[in-house]
């Protein structure tokens, strides 16, 4: 079979490319002039909303209250956190000139928004009954990317960041640990990803963080991809920014602060999760199609059966469309709705009108076509995007254990780390993280929260092992 120009380069072929390829014919974005910007067109930020969606009622469930923060930001403030500025300054963007003239102080584009959020929470927050403050922000951000690569790094994207201000270690430790819950549900029960949660190395954390949390996503090609993190900040930011309380004793005290983000960066854990040669395979719950109809043949007898067809699978609560495009040919239609992932598609044409009813064909699996009655499609068909929704999840699942191997020794931590991630006891020290993504790329994804207690010697090192069980190596995104 030939690749026709919607075609992509298959996975194995370069995965890269494949990737590239698909984002860009699947109409989820296109490039912005300005480098590394991305422009989301409508069906990409269709997925966008939908995933939104389903974090923001968990985030207000929780008691998280929406706000919004101003994009530009005093540059002082950024310098009030030393490690925080000193983490974001290579990626910062600066505006020096407005008005047509010189500003007094630069303003800098929000690339995260702790230090504004901090100056208002010192504002609002002065005795212990404001706390805890549990905000959140929907936001664009900015941080310059020089090797830009569709969702996963642009310099301009799409999140939310939570910031909450609590009394005490103990009760911001509970939120940290609450928002890392909250991601894991997401990734795994909507955008089907088996996602490992665990702690990041020293190394690896948010700059001005003192722990940081994170979901690790594996993707077809075997990498890594953090899909949301989750931070206790002690009282760095509290400290910086004067957020102190009248506890209940009188007493002044400093509080504790987290901070958690999830972005559009989910989406291309999405694509590369469940993607396959053919195009984007999309979990039912964050498609923006769940199912399409594509009505086949003349006349008005069969679009009016598809439109009925329709209303009726809306009402069932499926997300259902209609490519009536009638100046397209069946085939080309099939083909366009596999390239950009409809879990479920419905062919309908004279015959199967008149035998009652309606072909279907699933974006994966082999059961081929299978006619099922027209009458009973609408009690169907949420059953079968549940069990399209589960099998993503179980391949998904299976795929990351085939490719996760324990290592205990440098031999098969090297095999391990070229398809897939190695569980590895390691010493801890950032100057052996240092050699061991020299010599093979991987870096130390997280520490994974249900690892068994297990004590050793480091992979590479071999001396004592530290966290008390083994670590996630991978190379990743
Ligand atoms: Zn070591």
């Amino acid at each position: 079979m030939g690749r026709d120009e919607r075609g992509v380069t298959p996975q194995s072929e370069d995965f890269s490319a494949w990737y590239n390829e698909l984002v860009a014919k699947a109409q989820l974005v296109d490039r912005g002039p300005a480098k590394g910007t991305m422009v989301i067109r409508p069906y990409g930020y269709r997925l966008w909303e939908l995933l939104q969606g389903e974090l923001d009622w968990r985030i207000k469930d929780t008691g998280h209250e929406n706000a919004y923060f101003p994009l530009l930001i005093p540059e002082s403030y950024l310098q009030r956190e030393a490690q925080h500025v000193e983490g974001f300054s290579p990626e910062l963007a600066v505006v020096t000139h407005a008005g047509g003239k010189e500003l007094e102080e630069p303003l800098i584009v929000r690339p995260t928004s702790e230090t504004i959020i901090g100056e208002m929470m010192a504002k609002w927050i002065s005795s212990h009954r404001d706390l805890p403050l549990l905000l959140n922000q929907w936001a664009n951000v900015v941080r310059w990317e020089m090797r830009p690569r569709m969702f996963l790094r642009t310099t301009e994207f799409l999140w939310q960041e939570g910031h909450t201000a609590h009394a005490d270690r103990d009760d911001a430790m509970r939120e940290t640990m609450l928002a890392l819950d909250l991601y894991a549900e997401v990734a795994r029960d909507i955008a089907a990803l088996p996602v490992v949660p665990g702690e990041k190395t020293a190394g690896e954390r948010f700059a001005g963080a003192e722990r940081t949390f994170t979901i690790e996503a594996m993707m077809r090609d075997g990498k890594a991809l953090q899909a949301g993190t989750s931070h206790y900040m002690g009282t760095n930011f509290a400290e910086a920014f004067d957020i102190r309380y009248t506890a209940e004793t009188g007493r002044q005290e400093t509080c504790h602060t987290t901070s958690w983000g999830m972005s559009t960066r989910m989406i291309g854990g999405v694509i590369m999760t469940h993607g396959d040669d053919k195009g984007l395979v999309l979990p039912p719950r964050l498609a923006p199609h769940q199912v399409v109809i594509v009505p086949i043949g003349r006349g008005d007898e069969v679009p009016a059966a598809a439109r009925d067809l329709a209303g009726r699978l809306r009402a069932a609560g499926v997300r259902v469309h209609v490519d009536d495009r009638a100046h397209l040919s069946p085939g080309y239609r099939f083909n366009d709705w596999e390239l950009r992932g409809v879990p479920v598609r419905l062919e309908l044409g004279p015959r199967d009108l008149e035998s009652g009813t309606v072909v279907m064909v699933k974006r994966l699996g082999d059961e081929g076509k299978q006619p099922i009655p027209l009458d009973s499609s609408a009690e169907v068909l949420p059953g079968v995007l549940d069990d399209f929704q589960a099998f993503l999840l179980r391949r998904a699942t299976e795929f990351r254990d085939a490719h996760t191997r324990a290592a205990g020794d440098w031999g098969s931590f090297t095999d391990a780390v070229a398809s897939g991630w190695a569980l590895a006891p390691h010493c801890g020290e950032p100057a052996c993280e240092g050699d061991i993504k020299a010599e093979t790329g991987a870096t130390p994804r997280c520490v994974p929260l249900d690892g068994a207690a297990e004590t050793g010697v480091c992979v590479r090192c071999g001396r004592p092992a530290a966290y008390g069980k083994r670590v996630v190596f991978g190379r990743s995104y």
